[in-house]
């Protein structure tokens, strides 16, 4: 369903959700997220696109500081079926598609997509998942209590995303350190770059 889309002009301009790949209508009526999977958006306090982050959440159990170990930890080397080797060449297809969805983070949206539920349903991982996941690309806010450590996954890690240590607000790296250059603080809590690591002004 959401893979049969007829092609419209300017459909590039229209923001796309990094969830379920779907493009949105610019004027939502649903707040701020997105119409078809109900993902809410991540903006930049900067230039208001939006960021290829999707939140996730922590299963029953994982505590926040589980869940930033097994971040840290190295992806587990993983035992694939030697199987594939011997028969290579018919497999081909086969090998591509496991290759895929290789990422767990990845199968997992995958998997949500095909529900079709009218109710948004978070991305929820597990241990195994957290751990296959690269720090790179993994954004965390971490709120003090009672809000707690909100997750998040950069699907273009290419695309770097940080946030300010002061106010937790998301930004481009270059609009970041950019304005942290020309003003001399977060564009968003105007906290003084000279907290901020790495950026100090003289
Ligand atoms: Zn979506
Ligand atoms: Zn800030």
């Amino acid at each position: 369903m959401v893979r049969a889309k007829p092609y419209h002009d300017g459909e590039d301009l229209l923001p796309m959700c990094y969830r379920c790949s779907t493009y949105n209508p610019l004027m939502t009526s649903a707040a701020n997220c997105c119409t078809n999977c109900r993902q809410p958006f991540v903006h930049s306090f900067v230039s208001f696109e939006i960021l290829p982050l999707v939140e996730f959440q922590l299963e029953p159990g994982i505590s926040d500081e589980d869940a930033m170990r097994l971040i840290e930890a190295p992806a587990p080397v993983t035992t694939e079926d030697p199987g594939w080797s011997q028969s290579a060449g018919d497999n081909f297809e086969a090998l591509r598609l496991d290759e895929q969805i290789s990422d767990p983070f990845t199968a997992r949206l995958l998997s949500l997509q095909s529900e079709d539920e009218e109710e948004f349903v978070p991305v929820i991982v597990n241990r195994p998942t957290l751990q296959a996941m690269d720090p790179g690309s993994v954004l965390v806010c971490q709120q003090p209590p009672p809000l707690g450590y909100q997750f998040y996954r950069n699907l273009l890690p290419d695309l770097q995303i940080t946030l300010c240590p002061s106010c937790n607000k998301i930004f481009h790296v270059d609009d970041f350190e950019m304005q942290v250059l020309q003003k001399g603080h977060c564009p968003f809590c105007r906290s003084e770059s000279n907290t901020f690591k790495d950026m100090s002004e003289d």
